[in-house]
């Protein structure tokens, strides 16, 4: 009976593993609030990474038919480099991030990665290709181990582990009851805002991938468990392209380049101290948020 029923066992955990992704997918699609509106092109192939580079060609887009948002944004990330976007809040940074995932497709302009336009290859291959860790991170309703092994199908639990150190998620996990077999999400345990994120980040961990996309990946964090983060995201970063949004800029001042984007244009880029030599909006911005650090410190005393 025993040998009856393996193969069928093989075929449910087939069909529920298939039906667990879409179901996923559809269901991360209707909690990241993002219609489904591109769709693979007949017989494209699969996106095929040597060298992670990551071009913006001449990109317009706007989530409205009469109100541009990205204007003609250029620019290149060379494979392996840590390129950093910053700039006031609407400027269009996540509008980038999710047209690279392509949660959108440009109305003009091509993105191009090592070489390949993101529009031709298939969707599967080009969101295996990225790791990203979304402002606002969404969780199943699962347990948090496959929370975190999420996005890589062989992931071990010694795999699964090290991504939750990593991701400085071992002292919460210790102390749940059932540890990494604790149901999670809106109809298990809650977690706070800093916690998901922290999952989102050990799910990139575990998922390994060639390029990462980090939008404002530890603002939901105290300033203690950031500076850890950081840590891990800068060594995992380090042999990768990664591409960081941020609005704190003491976060991103040591990146190979930081692109300023202003109302979905580039309006300056170049090196922490070009910019700073500049004296442009990043050189503001960032005595700005000097002058707000000194009178928390003050206020601190
Ligand atoms: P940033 O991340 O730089 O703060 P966003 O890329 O999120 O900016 O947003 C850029 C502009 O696009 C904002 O004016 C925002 O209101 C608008 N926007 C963002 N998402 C949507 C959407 N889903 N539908 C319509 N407008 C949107
Ligand atoms: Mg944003």
């Amino acid at each position: 009976l025993a040998q009856l029923f393996r193969p069928l066992d093989m075929l449910g955990m087939v069909y529920r593993t298939i039906r667990q992704g879409l179901i996923d997918m559809a269901e991360m699609f209707r909690l990241l609030d993002e219609p489904q509106e591109v769709s693979d092109a007949p017989g494209a192939p699969a996106l095929v990474i040597r060298r992670p580079s990551v071009v913006f060609e001449n990109v317009e887009f706007g989530y409205e038919k009469d109100r541009t948002i990205l204007k003609g944004l250029s620019f290149e990330v060379p494979a392996g480099q840590n390129f950093a976007v910053v700039g006031p809040s609407g400027a269009g940074k996540s509008t980038l991030a999710r047209l690279l995932f392509r949660f959108y497709d440009p109305w003009s302009g091509r993105i191009l990665i090592d070489g390949q336009d993101i529009a031709q290859v298939t969707q599967e291959s080009l969101r295996a290709a990225i790791g990203i860790v979304p402002q606002d991170s969404v969780l199943f309703n699962e347990t948090i181990g496959y929370n975190i092994a999420y996005g890589r199908s062989d992931a071990t639990q010694a795999d699964v582990e090290a991504a939750a150190r990593g991701a400085a998620l071992m002292p919460l996990i210790e102390r749940l009851p059932q540890r990494f077999e604790t149901e999670v999400g809106e109809r298990g345990l809650k977690l706070s805002g800093g916690e998901k994120q922290r999952v989102a980040i050990a799910r990139t961990l575990v998922k390994n991938p060639p390029i990462l996309l980090l939008d404002e990946a530890t603002s939901a964090l105290d300033t203690r468990t950031e500076q850890d983060i950081l840590a891990t995201l800068h060594r995992v970063s380090e042999d990768r392209t990664s591409i960081s949004i941020a609005h704190r800029l003491s976060t991103i001042a040591d990146s190979d380049r930081i692109l300023v984007l202003q109302d979905g244009c580039l309006a300056e880029s170049g090196t922490h101290l070009e910019l700073l030599r500049h004296d442009g909006l990043y050189a503001e911005m960032w005595a700005r948020q000097a002058a707000e650090a000194e009178e928390l410190s003050e206020a601190a005393e």
